[in-house]
């Protein structure tokens, strides 16, 4: 039988500098007996070089050997549909629940669509798999240096001869995996920390990783589903956002990490609330995005500084800002998923296993995920 080829492409979305699979990652599937193909200078911006592919067994190969040949094809981004062919497999982050049209065009094409960031992340054994856990935490410890950059004054207490600087006073909103990690990336930076979340499980890790947990009397309990928070009635919300905006006025930096399954970010820090706040304050939104975010007016890769002096940032895919370590963790997390998936030599689909129910999004020329199946049948009636 034909070893199975795992294709590794170069990422083409501007300013994305991650890729897929690391040269520690070709040796894992060599040695689990696969061939691996690596587009040329796929990790280059990300300070993997050929030599080192080469070095780990691979074989680097043109863009066009490399959809030839793949059988499957780990990529992080969307790869152009046309570029695929039926019975390839394509391997990525592609968040089929918010671009369900993309599932449906491979379905049709005949290819297989693996998403990872549909891995079930409460399932101990999936969790080395998890990459929406190891990209978050990247961005949650980047957005605070991020604003430790614009925030023109320190971070930690500092007694010197020329006087004493106050430690800078951090809000964190939403304390998932990313507000978890940005807690702690600050902690150390030496802030004065304090963290709010809907769910109240969140109390015990924000206190844990010595941060105040902020109460407010609006909404003391959002819990939605698999550990997620659920979105919030209107009047909830706008209770939230007036009782948020005294806190945010208080704070020298605020970084907001708030997300609801399926929903666009839910806006917690209102223009009145950038409005309050003091010339020389900060503020990272970690949920910018096309669809709005946390903060009123921020948008992704962009920096605005308001009349009153406050600079309002954007984040825009910061994981690809670090993209050593995030394609270290991604290369991790695709490996053991793609180990799980290949059976003597070939991908084994089979939507029975709880894993495989939540990356395989298509297969044999259908939409197989049963959520991205609702949501097209949804847009299409
Ligand atoms: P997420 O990215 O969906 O959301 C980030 C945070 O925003 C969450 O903590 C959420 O509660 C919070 N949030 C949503 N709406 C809010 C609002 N209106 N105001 C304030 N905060 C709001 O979540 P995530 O970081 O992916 O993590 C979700 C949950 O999954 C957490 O409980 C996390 O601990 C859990 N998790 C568990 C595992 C595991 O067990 N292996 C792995 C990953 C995540």
């Amino acid at each position: 039988m034909n070893p199975l080829t795992v294709g590794v492409r170069r990422e083409d979305e501007p300013g994305e500098r991650r890729v897929a699979l690391t040269p520690d990652g070709v040796g894992r599937l060599v040695a689990a007996g696969m061939t691996v193909v690596v587009e040329s200078d796929a990790g280059t911006a990300a300070w993997f070089d050929n030599n080192s592919y080469a070095e780990a067994g691979a074989e680097l190969v043109t863009t066009g050997e490399l959809y030839d040949r793949a059988d499957v094809v780990l990529s992080i981004g969307l790869v152009p549909p046309e570029r695929l062919r039926a019975g390839q497999a394509v391997v990525g982050m592609f968040a089929p629940l918010r671009q369900p049209g993309y599932a449906a065009d491979l379905a049709a094409r005949g290819v297989t669509m693996v998403s990872v960031d549909g891995v079930p992340r409460t399932l101990s054994r999936a969790q080395t798999m998890d990459a929406l856990t190891s990209q978050a935490n990247i961005a949650g410890y980047k957005a605070v240096l991020v604003a430790a950059n614009a925030y023109e004054r320190f971070f930690p207490l500092l007694i010197t001869a020329a006087g004493t600087a106050r430690p800078a006073e951090v809000l964190v909103l939403g304390a998932g995996v990313a507000g978890l990690q940005a807690i702690g990336t600050a902690r150390r930076l030496g802030a004065v920390v304090r963290a709010y979340d809907v769910r109240p499980a969140a109390r015990g890790e924000v206190e844990s990783l010595g941060a105040a947990f902020v109460e407010l009397a609006s909404v003391a309990d959002a819990r939605g589903e698999g550990g997620y928070a659920r979105a919030l009635a209107e009047d909830e919300q706008q209770a939230q956002q007036r009782e948020l905006a005294e806190q945010v006025a208080r704070h020298d930096v605020v970084i907001t990490t708030a997300q609801v399954p399926g929903r666009r970010p839910p806006l917690l820090v209102t223009a009145d609330a950038v409005k309050a706040m003091k010339p020389g304050s900060v503020v990272v939104d970690l949920a910018a995005s096309p669809l709005g975010g946390n903060v009123a007016g921020s948008e992704p890769g962009r920096t605005v500084v308001t009349g009153n002096g406050v600079t309002v940032i954007g984040a825009d895919n910061l994981p690809a800002t670090m993209p050593t370590a995030a394609s270290a963790a991604y290369s991790r997390n695709i490996t053991a998923l793609l180990l799980h998936l290949v059976r003597d030599g070939a991908l084994a689909v089979d939507t029975g296993d709880e894993i495989q129910a939540g990356v395989v999004v298509t297969h044999g020329g259908a939409v197989v995920h049963a959520g991205v199946a609702r949501l097209l049948e949804r847009t299409t009636s």
